[in-house]
């Protein structure tokens, strides 16, 4: 039986199979270290190698700390985490990925910042250890970010170590929204948010689960679920478009009846009918980008398929079944 833990460390695992012995032991020796109660709950989030039997072993090595929550499928990162969320027993919750790329030894300064009364920590890699093209696509990402929604304070937010505090999770987890950004979600809940820098290293092994694609979807999943910014913005460029159209036919009109009927104008009008397709497809696009959004949500499916879990039940959750049982 387990008792309440003070941290709860939720980690997604997606083909991780090659780090989990080390991410084990370097956690748990970074936790042990630092002499409070703790849990670690791993989602295997569809995982395809050997990371469903790795992470089983791990349970069964110490059946008190750790718990294993598996998927059905593919979720993604964010739903794996979210489903920690939703069985965290601890005060202080931590999330990291499981490629070792935010070293556990980090975890006892989250903890300070926590202890000191903030509510949510976020972290900034010092020397981020990435290719050239995925820092260059984090710095615009982070620039644009910060000027579409000012109120996300952070300095970077791809990385992935944060705490968070009991109640904020809880928060997270029962609003049952399957926006994929749980670092942002989390902010627009905290009272009394801070950061804290943390060293960054090379992905140990395996190779990283976001091809090019994937963090494109991400930002678009990002800013459309966050602010409707984008949305504003069409519409006051579809306005000014529109002025300085209406502006032009008037100009074209008074020509003709000046100077009369020419044709040799035909290019620079189907240069700017291009133009306006143009800006009308992409204004259909964002538009879409809500409207899938709200197809998403009012849809209601579950976010995520829990296949089973491997855990031990709380000591008070065995009295209640003991007690239920015996008012029977
Ligand atoms: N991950 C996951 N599901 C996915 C993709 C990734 O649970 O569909 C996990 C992965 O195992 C890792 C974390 O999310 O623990 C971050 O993934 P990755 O390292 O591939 O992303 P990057 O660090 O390149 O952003
Ligand atoms: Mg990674």
């Amino acid at each position: 039986m387990s008792h309440h833990p003070y941290i709860s460390v939720v980690i997604p695992v997606h083909n991780e199979q090659e780090v989990l012995e080390e991410l084990y032991s370097r956690l748990t020796q970074a936790l042990d270290k630092l002499g409070k109660s703790y849990e670690i709950i791993l989602t295997n989030d569809g995982s395809t190698d050997r990371s469903s039997e790795i992470l089983q072993e791990l349970h069964k090595r110490r059946p008190d700390q750790i718990r294993v929550v598996e998927f059905n499928g593919n979720f993604g990162q964010h739903m794996a985490i979210m489903a920690g969320f939703e069985r965290v027993r601890g005060q202080i919750i931590i999330t990291m990925d499981a490629d070792l790329q935010n070293p556990p030894e980090e975890i006892g300064k989250l903890v300070e910042a926590m202890e000191r009364g903030h509510d949510v920590v976020n972290t900034y890699r010092q020397n981020r250890q990435d290719s050239w093209w995925r820092l260059q696509v984090s710095k615009w990402h982070n620039r644009i970010r910060a000027w579409m929604m000012p109120k996300l304070k952070m300095k970077d937010e791809g990385c992935m170590l944060r705490a968070y505090s009991r109640s904020i999770v809880d928060l997270m987890a029962s609003t049952g929204e399957s926006a994929t950004f749980i670092p942002a979600l989390a902010l627009t809940y905290a009272a009394n948010p801070t950061e804290v820098g943390v060293a960054h290293a090379e992905r140990q092994a395996g190779t990283s689960s976001y091809n090019l694609y994937g963090l494109i979807r991400y930002n678009f999943d990002l800013v459309t679920g966050f602010s409707v910014f984008p949305l504003q913005v069409f519409t006051m460029i579809g306005l000014l478009i529109s002025l300085c159209s209406f502006a032009f036919v008037v100009f074209l009109i008074l020509r003709r009846l000046i100077h009369g009927p020419e044709v040799e104008g035909v290019f620079t009008l189907f240069a700017i009918m291009f133009f306006l397709c143009g800006i009308v497809l992409f204004g259909l696009g964002i538009v879409g980008e809500y409207v899938g959004r709200i197809y998403q949500e009012v849809r209601k499916r579950p976010r995520f398929v829990v296949k089973h879990v491997l855990e031990k039940p709380l000591v008070e959750e065995v009295t209640n079944t003991f007690q239920d049982a015996r008012s029977n």
